[in-house]
C-alpha cells in the first residue's frame, strides 16, 4: 500500500486495534525516515540520580552559584561527588541484595535520605542550602534565581505544564505523561522536524489531553510535522489530517480506509472511526 503523509500539519493515524496503524507509523515510516524524532512515555534514565535539574542542565549552574557564594569548589553541591553522603554514596537509600528474592531498598540512616553530607548542607545561597533549593518547585525556582541561563531552561518546563515538579524529584518517579512532556519541553524551540508519537494520550485525562494537544499544535505552528497514532476521539477530531486504517484488526486490517480532514471523514461510510466520531459529536 502507498500512503501520503502531509508535511507541516498534525496527522492522526487511526483505526481499530490491530488494524496496522502502529506498524505503518512506528515501524515502517520511522524505518524509512530515520531522522523522525520519536517521543514516547518511556522513562528518561531510570537512575535515581536523574532529576529535572540535571535533565535541563540547571544543576551545573546551581552548583556554580553555590560554589562561588561560599568560596568552595562546585563539587560540594553534587551528591555524586564531594557533597554526597558517604554511606549511601548520594543515593539517599541503601539496597540490600537478597539471595533468593528481590533486593530490599530502605532510606539511608546516615543522611536520612537527604543524599548530602553535613558539610555540603552547611553552605547556603540566598539563605537556603542545596537540599532546600532542590526541593523548590520549578515555579518557585523561577522566583528564586536571577540567572538567565537557569530561568530560560526552567521556562521550557513551565511551558509544557510541569512547573509543579521539584528540581530534585527523580525522573524515575514521573508518570508516563509527565515524561512525554519533559521530552517535548526540549523540542518546542525547534523547527522543520518530524515527530512521531504512538498513542500519546495513554494514561492522560481531560486537562492533560488538552495540554498535550496544545503542545502538539505549538510544534506544528513552529513549522514541524507531527504524526500521532491515536484512538482518542478528542485528539482525532482536532487533527488536520486523518489516515484511517482497517477495516478490522489482524489479518482483516492493513488497508487504508480513508485519508483526509476530520470533516471529510464524517462523510466516509466505510470507516469505523467515522462511525465513532459521528456518535461522539452527536453527544
Ligand atoms: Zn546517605
Amino acid at each position: 500500500m502507498t500512503v501520503t503523509i502531509p508535511k507541516g500539519v498534525l496527522t492522526a493515524v487511526t483505526g481499530v486495534a490491530g488494524s496496522g496503524k502502529s506498524s505503518l507509523v512506528c515501524h515502517e515510516f520511522v524505518r524509512r525516515n530515520p531522522n523522525a524524532i520519536v517521543i514516547d512515555q518511556k522513562a528518561i534514565g531510570t537512575s535515581i540520580r536523574s532529576t529535572p535539574a540535571t535533565y535541563t542542565g540547571v544543576m551545573d549552574e546551581i552548583r556554580k552559584l553555590f560554589g562561588k557564594e561560599n568560596g568552595v569548589t562546585a563539587s560540594w553541591f553534587s551528591y555524586n561527588s564531594k557533597g554526597g553522603c558517604t554511606v549511601c554514596k548520594g543515593t539517599g537509600q541503601i539496597t540490600y541484595d537478597m539471595a533468593f528474592a528481590e533486593p530490599v531498598v530502605v532510606p539511608c540512616e546516615e543522611c536520612g535520605g537527604h543524599r548530602y553530607n553535613p558539610t555540603a548542607l552547611s553552605y547556603t545561597y540566598k539563605g537556603m542550602n542545596i537540599e532546600e533549593v532542590l526541593s523548590l518547585t520549578i515555579e518557585q525556582a523561577m522566583d528564586f534565581f536571577d540567572s538567565k541561563k537557569i530561568r530560560s531552561a526552567l521556562q521550557s518546563m513551565i511551558d509544557v505544564g510541569l512547573g509543579y515538579l521539584t528540581l530534585g524529584q527523580p525522573t524515575s518517579t514521573l508518570s508516563g505523561g509527565e515524561v512525554q512532556r519533559v521530552k517535548l519541553a526540549s523540542e518546542l524551540h525547534k523547527q522543520g522536524e518530524v515527530y512521531v508519537l504512538d498513542e500519546p494520550s495513554t494514561g492522560l485525562h481531560g486537562k492533560d489531553i488538552e495540554k498535550l494537544l496544545a503542545l502538539l499544535r505549538k510544534l506544528v505552528q513552529n513549522g514541524n510535522t507531527v504524526i500521532i497514532v491515536e484512538h482518542r476521539l478528542e485528539l482525532i477530531a482536532q487533527a488536520d489530517y486523518i489516515i484511517d486504517m482497517g477495516p478490522e484488526g489482524g489479518s482483516n486490517g492493513g488497508q487504508v480506509m480513508f485519508c483526509g480532514t476530520p470533516e471529510e471523514l464524517l462523510k466516509c461510510e466505510r470507516s469505523k472511526t467515522a462511525e465513532y466520531l459521528k456518535k461522539a459529536m452527536a453527544l
